[in-house]
């Protein structure tokens, strides 16, 4: 409801007039145009727009207080082969696929987006170096294991996910996703369906595929 009220004298009695309109139309078409402005109509997650405010907006805050941030790139890997083979309409239902199951390995506060075609970003707020990674990898098995049936097939895919922390020199959220995008491209290179790490301190790469598959006990960093 909108109300506007005014008082008035009314035989010097004070009266007051006032309109109530229903505006549940209005509402509702805002409320439709911002999900719209947001929201990437496939998967219903974050577009790349969104992505970026809410991310920069939690960069702002984790360099105020000196708290933990991590970035995690995502790129599904040999995406084509599967338009390629079995249409687009299969390829859109794996990225829907791929969505879910990223969103069951982060937390609700996390904030994931897609930055375009099957690219995907994610920022962990208040999270640790092992428990990133921790979620990182649930996110790659995740993916891995998931089957998406598909006009009587079985669609399958991996993901490669480049990982990167914020460290003390980092005054933007760009800095810290170029490093999350080499990492990633790192993954690619490594044979792909795998976590990277990007070391802050000296550029180097970390690959975390042997520290999991092996269950060993984890290196320190
Ligand atoms: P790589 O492991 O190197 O990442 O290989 P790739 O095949 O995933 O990489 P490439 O970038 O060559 O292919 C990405 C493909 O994603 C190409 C494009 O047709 C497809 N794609 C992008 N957006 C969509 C979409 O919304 N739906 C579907 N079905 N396919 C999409
Ligand atoms: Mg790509
Ligand atoms: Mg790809």
């Amino acid at each position: 409801m909108e109300i506007h009220a005014k008082l008035l004298d009314f035989d010097g009695r004070p009266v007051v007039l006032s309109i109530a309109r229903d505006i549940t139309d209005r509402k509702r078409l805002e409320q439709a145009l911002m999900r719209e402005a947001t929201t990437d109509p496939l998967t219903g997650i974050r577009n790349r727009r969104q992505f970026f405010v809410d991310a920069e907006r939690e960069m702002g805050r984790a360099t105020r207080y000196g708290r933990p941030l991590t970035v995690l790139m995502l790129d599904l890997d040999r995406f084509k082969r599967i338009n390629d083979r079995f249409g687009h309409h299969a390829g859109d239902a794996v990225l829907l696929g791929c969505v879910q199951a990223c969103q069951q390995s982060l937390r609700d506060t996390d904030i994931l987006g897609r930055l375009g075609g099957e690219e995907f970003a994610a920022v962990l707020l208040e999270t640790d170096l092992d428990d990133a990674l921790a979620a990182a990898e649930r996110l790659r098995r995740a993916v891995e294991e998931m089957a998406v049936p598909f006009g009587g097939q079985t669609l399958r895919c991996t993901v490669s996910i480049g990982m990167a922390l914020r460290g003390p020199g980092d005054a933007a959220l760009d800095d810290i996703l170029r490093r999350a995008d080499s990492a990633l491209y790192s993954a690619k290179e490594a044979g792909r369906n795998r976590v990277m790490l990007a070391r802050a301190t000296n550029g180097g790469m970390e690959d975390q595929n042997r520290r999991w598959s092996s269950g060993g006990v984890p290196r320190n960093g």
